[in-house]
């Protein structure tokens, strides 16, 4: 046994689970139709697995919506509102995931927040007083049973306690802490019950081991696994970690019970010093994680066999990804129309799968002439990624007065303030409307030729008239186009930059039944053209009232690509925000005198070491989006935009955007981050989104109202806007039309009491 993965995706090849899925939330198949599939999705994905020769395969990472939802609803940590609803587990589930308004109920989803370092979103379990833990879920035994039965070697894989008290929200006062005896129990009982289905090994996911470890959080840490490994039951239990190294608390981690540690050796470099430094346990055994589980690239066979063999350690060793195969794609067989030097170096999930096997086959047989070897190798070095001399040039030239706009936005604020005469309380949205299916279908019908483009371009006019026309109506104050040329915020900005190519299927989840198609960066990154000007001047053209112009950031279009590995991060970022300047100065120089320039990923990208924070990632990314923007005259107002995550802890460095406006999600968060706005004296005007856009739900007009309230009540009301939590585009029109309607109000009624 000497190969295994963390995870594999879950949507299936052809992302039958979302469709699936989507099916039952509307009705259209019964839960019965929708169990069979995800049966059969599962089997696939084993079967896959069981082809390549994986030994050792994990059972359990499958969910139908999140992971750490499924461990939290596995030991109960479900909040009191959702049990009272009386719903079929399932329901009962979903209602947690995405909030549920039905036959007179109305109740919101949990929090949905970015799982690390990745684009992936994971819901925040909730603990409150009433919270009681303990075993009463089904679903992974259910799915152990269910592959031993198909004679797959079951490695069965849950998220362990440490991560989940990290991650989740504690509410009505309640601390980690007082949880841990009865998450040891509970635990304790998934190892007994596992063990009576005769499985071997347990993979227990503690990727928060990665982050920064206090003393405190150590002790807690001990608390949980002395607790848990001192009653195993027989099976054996992998602490298995990702994202990183685990340097605060690996000599601790050796030292416990623990049948095997999985270490990353991509991400977590530094892991390797702290094998070679202070050793690895003989009689445990180390999951290697030397492939990377995250990025698009074929693996460079001779380097991963070095970092094998500096590793020393010959037996006791299984061959791993670096993380969940979740993070990437199905598989790169289905990309027909990449150019030939692009495919052949793509690994997607079941390319990794074939290439961990080589791997494991080069690192047994020590044969350094290998065939394997050499083929693979070949093809790795012979990479020609396109050069262009004008950027990096450029890039060279950039001084510190590119990265700086003048004046200062105190200035700015009133000259913008006596250029737009907006009412107090400014209402808008993040920019895109409904992508309702007609406009899906016209796309898609230009794509197959069957409309010339004229009549895709009329189409989407006349979407856009009647967009302007909805905003002018109810009363928004500034107005956006609505998005409607747009597949997606980043390949849409790929599509017209040179410098990335695009997959066909290369669908990656993003949260729940949501996909996105990140494009490929492959070679420089450059502008050739205006990309968003014409439809925006055309929006601008049909009212009086300002139109913001929309851009994706570069960090953002950078973060949600999948990058290169040959130029570094900040190149990359540059050269994309060398392209926007463009875009930016264009729009201004055509009227556009409000532009948004979105980073919902900012943070995403965070190192996970506080430390490296600033040295290794905002000092450039913050820099970056400046250059966007720091040439635009002082009455032209930027905007951004933001959403999935906590930005409590990076508030200064998203005043240091310098934007003139910021709107945020903040209504699942239950606006906690308006109180780390005030305490850090934030000078940027901010909208923190009064309106869950991920829930189908709609806020009545007295909850908006009481959000505004409090707003008033706490920030400087002549920064304060008013908004969604995010753009509308996978929202039907029913919903966010009426939100939108409750919004508008719900401002006038604030205004009319000030
Ligand atoms: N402007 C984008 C939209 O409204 C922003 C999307 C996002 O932040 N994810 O769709
Ligand atoms: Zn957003």
């Amino acid at each position: 046994m000497t190969t295994t993965i963390i995870g594999f995706p879950r949507i299936g090849h052809h992302r039958e689970l979302k469709f699936a899925t989507e099916h039952y939330w509307k009705n259209k198949i019964s839960k019965e139709e929708l169990l069979e599939k995800a049966k059969t999705i599962r089997q696939n994905h084993w079967q896959a697995q069981l082809d390549a020769g994986i030994d050792l395969i994990p059972v359990g990472d499958f969910s139908f919506f999140d992971g750490l939802l499924d461990t939290a609803n596995l030991l109960n940590v479900v909040p009191n509102r959702y049990k009272q609803l009386n719903l079929s587990p399932l329901d009962e589930y979903f209602a947690q995931a995405r909030g549920r308004q039905s036959d007179g109920t109305s109740i919101k989803a949990l929090s949905m927040k970015k799982w690390f370092n990745t684009n992936y979103h994971y819901i925040v379990p909730e603990f409150s007083k009433t919270t009681e833990i303990k075993l009463v879920g089904n679903k992974l035994f259910e799915e152990v049973a269910e592959a031993q039965a198909l004679n797959v070697p079951v490695k069965a894989v849950i998220t362990g306690p440490y991560t989940l008290l990290r991650l989740s929200r504690f509410v009505d006062g309640t601390t980690p802490n007082e949880y841990v005896n009865s998450l040891v129990s509970a635990y304790k009982a998934v190892l007994a019950k596992l063990a009576s289905q005769h499985v071997e090994w347990v993979q227990i996911d503690e990727p928060a081991l990665c982050f920064d470890v206090t003393t405190h959080e150590k002790n807690v840490f001990d608390q949980l696994y002395d607790g848990i490994l001192a009653e195993k039951s027989g099976v054996k239990v992998l602490l298995q970690t990702y994202f990183g190294d685990i340097r605060d608390i690996y000599n601790d981690v050796v030292s416990k019970d623990f049948d095997g540690i999985g270490l990353d050796f991509i991400e977590g470099k530094y892991n390797q010093e702290l094998v070679e430094k202070s050793g690895f346990p003989a009689d445990k055994v180390l999951f290697a994680g030397v492939l990377n589980g995250k990025n698009i690239w074929r693996n460079h066979y001779s380097e991963t066999i070095k970092t094998l063999n500096q590793l020393g350690i010959k037996s006791n060793i299984i061959l791993n990804t670096s993380c969940s195969l979740l993070h990437v794609p199905y598989s790169a067989e289905d990309e027909t129309e990449l150019p030939g030097d692009v495919k052949q170096h793509l690994s997607f999930a079941i390319q990794k799968l074939s290439e961990l096997k080589d791997i494991d086959w080069i690192f047994s047989n020590k044969d350094k002439e290998d065939k394997i070897l050499k083929n693979n190798d070949a093809l790795f070095s012979n990479v020609k990624h396109p050069v262009n001399e004008d950027v990096r040039k450029e890039i060279t030239s950039l001084t510190d007065a590119d990265y700086t706009r003048l004046p200062k936005r105190s200035e700015r604020e009133q000259i913008q303030k006596d250029e737009f005469k907006l009412p107090i309380l400014p209402t808008t949205t993040i920019g895109s409307f409904p992508q309702t299916k007609d406009v899906r279908q016209n796309r898609s019908k230009l794509r197959k030729g069957e409309i010339t483009r004229e009549e895709y371009d009329q189409f989407n006019n006349d979407k856009i008239k009647r967009i302007i026309k909805f905003q002018e109506e109810i009363g928004l104050d500034v107005l956006v186009h609505g998005e409607y040329e747009r597949n997606d915020m980043v390949e849409y900005f790929g599509e017209k930059l040179d410098g990335f190519v695009f997959t066909q299927n290369g669908w990656v989840q993003s949260y729940g039944t949501r996909g996105v198609k990140p494009p490929i960066i492959w070679g420089d990154i450059s502008r050739n053209a205006p990309i968003t000007v014409k439809d925006t001047v055309f929006a601008k053209n049909l009212t009086n009232k300002p139109v913001k112009g929309m851009l994706t950031g570069p960090v953002t279009i950078f973060n949600w690509s999948f990058p290169r590995e040959d130029v570094s991060p900040k190149e990359s970022v540059t050269q994309i925000a060398l392209a926007l300047q463009d875009e930016v100065l264009d729009l201004e120089k055509n009227d556009i005198k409000i532009i948004q320039i979105d980073e919902p990923a900012l943070r995403e990208n965070l190192p996970l070491r506080k430390s490296n924070w600033y040295s290794n990632y905002l000092d450039w990314a913050v820099p970056a989006f400046r250059l966007v923007h720091s040439k635009v005259a002082p009455s032209t107002q930027i905007h951004t935009h933001m959403c999935y995550s906590e930005f409590g802890d990076i508030i200064k460095a998203i005043d240091a955007l310098d934007a003139d406006v910021i709107s945020f999600e903040a209504s699942r968060a239950d606006f906690t981050l308006i109180d780390q706005l005030v305490e850090a004296n934030f000078q940027t005007e901010v909208g923190p989104g009064v309106y869950d856009i991920h829930s189908p739900r709609v806020p009545s007009e007295d909850e908006v109202e009481s959000l505004i309230k409090q707003l008033v009540d706490k920030l400087p009301l002549e920064k304060i806007w008013v908004n969604p939590d995010c753009g509308l585009k996978t929202r039907s029109e029913d919903e966010s039309f009426q939100s939108l309607k409750n919004i508008v109000n719900a401002t006038r009624k604030v205004r009319s009491e000030i």
